[in-house]
């Protein structure tokens, strides 16, 4: 079969990337828009195509520690982080170093840094030979693409991607902050706290109860499509909320709640391609039935949470 003119391969796109263009490149956790780190051109290239505010700064992406220690300062204790989790859905907040545009970092004294997963991402890294500024390739405030067919409807077909086929993870890195003594949250994803603190011997605290420590990227809201979202952990409540409701309806929900419902399945790994066939299917309004293990699950919470919120009109976008 023929690729279609926007699937490159990734000696293309280590090409493209050198040349300071943007290409999209699957991560383990969602695909990503890329460019070169070090290149002010390239870096806000990627903050127009995504209709990003300038304040919410990017992750760099790295081959390894080493890498890492480039363009940040990697202390003793994210050293053992990246040595416990990388290649990996971890991303460290670290002192920056001279060396990336400081449109990355958004003028912040810090940076974010991770090493993905991903063999084609991996791959790309090693041929391009520097850091990449690598967000989630979704126009900001959707919910992040899991597909190079997301990439391609989400741009038009305007930037070009590597098809790694489905991510693996489907919901961001888990971000935190390291400090000596400590660990601040600032985004959950697939590694958990208790994983973050037995591996680190540190304790992980809340970024969103401290204001200094917040990440930029959580003031805003989303992971949301068009049609309206609302959580329900009674599935009883759920099944009045269906029945009363007009428009058409989707549940997602970890089993199947009955006949006679549009329904599909609740996961992480799936989530967004879910929320974004909804939106295709014109459906009206996604009922969510989080039971215990969903609840129980901080990224994936997060992250409906974040898709429900109320009134689009209100919220600033990322
Ligand atoms: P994305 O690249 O779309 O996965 O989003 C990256 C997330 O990391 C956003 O929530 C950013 O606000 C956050 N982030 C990136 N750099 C920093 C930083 N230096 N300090 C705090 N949060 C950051
Ligand atoms: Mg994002």
């Amino acid at each position: 079969m023929e690729r279609p003119l926007s699937i490159i391969s990734a000696a293309d796109a280590a090409e493209r990337l050198g040349k300071g263009l943007v290409v999209a490149l699957p991560t383990e956790t969602v695909y990503g828009l890329a460019a070169l780190a070090s290149s002010a051109d390239a870096v806000h290239a990627i903050y127009r195509l995504k209709g990003r505010p300038a304040d919410n700064p990017l992750i760099v992406h790295v081959t390894d520690i080493d890498q890492a220690h480039t363009v940040a300062v990697v202390t003793p204790e994210a050293r053992r982080l990246a040595a416990a989790f990388w290649p990996g859905p971890l991303t460290l907040v670290l002192e920056r170093r001279t060396g990336v545009a400081e449109a990355v970092a958004a003028g912040l004294p810090t940076l974010a840094v991770r090493a993905p997963d991903h063999a084609i991402f991996q791959e790309v890294l090693r041929a391009v030979g520097q850091p990449l500024a690598a967000p989630s390739a979704n126009p900001s405030g959707a919910p992040s693409p899991t597909t190079a067919q997301h990439v391609l409807q989400d741009h038009r077909g305007g930037v070009p991607v590597v098809d790694g086929g489905p991510c693996r993870g489907g919901l961001e890195s888990t971000v935190v902050r390291v400090e000596p003594d400590r660990l601040v949250l600032l985004r959950p994803g697939a590694i958990d706290r208790a994983t973050l603190e037995a591996a680190s011997g540190l304790p992980v605290v809340d970024g969103s109860s401290d204001a200094k420590a917040a990440s930029p990227g959580t003031r805003y809201r989303h992971y949301a499509p068009r049609a309206r979202v609302r959580l329900f952990t009674d599935l009883s409540v759920l099944l009045h909320a269906a029945e009363t409701a007009s428009g058409r309806i989707l549940v997602l929900a970890t089993i199947d709640p009955g006949p006679g419902l549009e329904w599909q399945p609740l996961q992480a790994q799936t989530l967004y391609a879910e929320l974004r066939a909804a939106d295709d299917l014109r459906v009206d309004e996604i009922l969510v039935h989080c039971d215990r293990d969903t609840v129980g699950n901080e990224a994936l919470m997060d992250r409906l949470t974040r898709a429900a919120a109320s009134d689009p009109g209100k919220h600033e976008r990322t």
